[in-house]
């Protein structure tokens, strides 16, 4: 499998080059050259555990990387889950919910970067090679790329967070982990200021080559293929095609959702469920691609306007014409908006923006039903789910546990005290962090 770049300037990369690479060299997102169709498959892979199914499709997209060995780090990743069956389902009447928060940090970010850490250090360690992971977070990513990459001899991880910004259990998630390759740096500053702090050094080429710099961000295309996979698990579970509803920020989840569904798995529609940060739902209607304002929510980590992994949607959207995607894309870039012809009604897509109020009356409606308390943003998605037509059974995708979201709890559910032994378990342990001013030079001596 070959891959190239969204805007046509990178072509024939293999899966390992793509890996190591992440954004494309020509600004572009990196997508397989051909979408593999798996139909003649899907009999024989209705048996499969999450495991075994994961090695089957991450073969077709990993084809430079030998079995046995993919075998290895497939498994490898998937010991960390804490339920044997890595992405369970439950039942809430008329729904199902998949819950992806199993992993290290009990968020669905660790079903991919559980694997990516297996498949970076794999790549590193073949060529001979170390690498520092610079990253920028404001809570959730961070913690999910430590967990990926602890331990791992041949990379050092180094994430900026903003002092006294980030919750103290996201906080704690990050600075508690004891593996001498984590470096937690907290910058006197806002969010902002740490992904311009990364941006300037990834922009110092030459500081960049010399001290091995790498990133772990979202459009890393290993993270979409990873995704891809408990889509296909999820749909084969059922006896005709569902509906995925998807809580929605940078777009990367449901992107996979929509190229399971590309390579022949049977799903029906996909609903982008947002928070107040509605671009993408004004777009589903519309056909307007339109920055606005970022609204602080009960779901922070979709307090996205621009989303990252969109652009991979588009560029399928415009059969896989590159110079198109680049117009649009240069229109958005230069006057924070940019337009289809007509809405994108045959895309398969429902979408719908959810505010705080209906949030936290799902949250309360779904507790007084079931017992069951859902996360913020897993309450976004269910949300979503009712207020759209679908076909076929409902799946909502649960992205992390209760726990991790304690003030948001609180408000829909006073009398609910959301706990999780892994959360609990952090305020016993030492913490370790630098902090740092908002420099650039501040940032580069952490490498000296
Ligand atoms: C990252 C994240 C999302 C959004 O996923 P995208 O792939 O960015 O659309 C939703 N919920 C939680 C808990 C997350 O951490």
């Amino acid at each position: 499998m070959k891959y190239c770049s969204t805007r046509g300037g990178v072509k024939g990369v293999s899966f390992k080059q793509s890996l190591l690479m992440g954004l494309g060299s020509d600004g572009g997102l990196l997508v397989p050259e051909q979408i593999p169709d798996v139909t003649p498959q899907l009999e024989h892979w209705r048996a499969l555990d999450f495991p075994s199914l994961a090695k089957e499709l991450i073969s077709i997209f990993a084809d430079d990387i030998d079995r046995a060995t993919l075998d290895r780090l497939v498994d490898q990743a998937y010991s960390t889950f804490d339920h044997p069956d890595v992405v369970p389902m439950r039942e809430l009447g008329d729904i199902t919910l998949v819950e992806l928060f199993h992993g290290p940090t009990l968020a669905f970010k660790d079903v991919a970067l559980q694997l990516l850490g297996q498949l970076f250090e794999h790549a590193l360690a073949e060529d001979g090679r170390h690498l520092n992971i610079l990253g920028a977070t404001s809570g959730d990513t961070g913690s999910a790329a430590i967990a990926g990459v602890r331990g791992q001899p041949n990379i050092d991880i180094y994430i900026l967070y903003p002092n006294d910004k980030v919750s103290p259990l996201q906080e704690l998630q990050m600075t508690t982990v004891p593996d001498l390759n984590v470096h937690c740096v907290a910058v006197n500053g806002s969010f902002d200021d740490c992904q311009s702090l990364m941006k300037a050094v990834f922009a110092d080429l030459e500081f960049k080559e010399t001290h091995s710099l790498g990133a772990v961000n979202s459009v890393n295309w290993a993270r979409v293929m990873a995704q891809v996979v408990y889509y296909g698990y999820i749909s084969l579970k059922f006896d005709e095609p569902v509906s995925f509803c998807v809580p929605t920020g940078n777009f990367g989840n449901v992107f996979a959702a929509f190229l399971a569904r590309k390579m022949g798995f049977p799903i029906a529609e996909l609903v982008v469920g947002t928070n107040e940060n509605d671009i993408l739902a004004r777009f589903f209607h519309s056909g307007e691609y339109a920055r606005g304002d970022v609204h602080y929510t009960l779901s922070p980590a979709m307090d996205i306007q621009v989303a990252s992994n969109f652009e991979r949607f588009l560029y399928y959207y415009f059969d896989c014409d590159a110079e198109r995607l680049r117009a649009f894309m240069n229109d958005f870039q230069q006057k924070g908006e940019a337009h289809l012809e007509r809405p994108p009604t045959d895309a398969g897509f429902l979408a719908t923006s959810v505010n705080t109020e209906e949030t936290v009356t799902t949250l309360r409606d779904v507790y007084a039903e079931f017992g069951y308390v859902l996360d913020p943003h897993t309450a976004v998605g269910v949300s979503a789910s009712k207020k759209c037509a679908t076909s076929g059974p409902k799946v909502c995708i649960a992205t992390a546990h209760p726990a991790k979201f304690p003030d948001a709890v609180k408000r829909a559910l006073p009398e609910v005290d959301s706990r999780h032994p892994t959360l609990d378990a952090l305020t016993n342990k030492a913490e370790r962090k630098v902090v740092i001013e908002p420099t650039v030079e501040a940032v580069k001596a952490l490498f000296d």
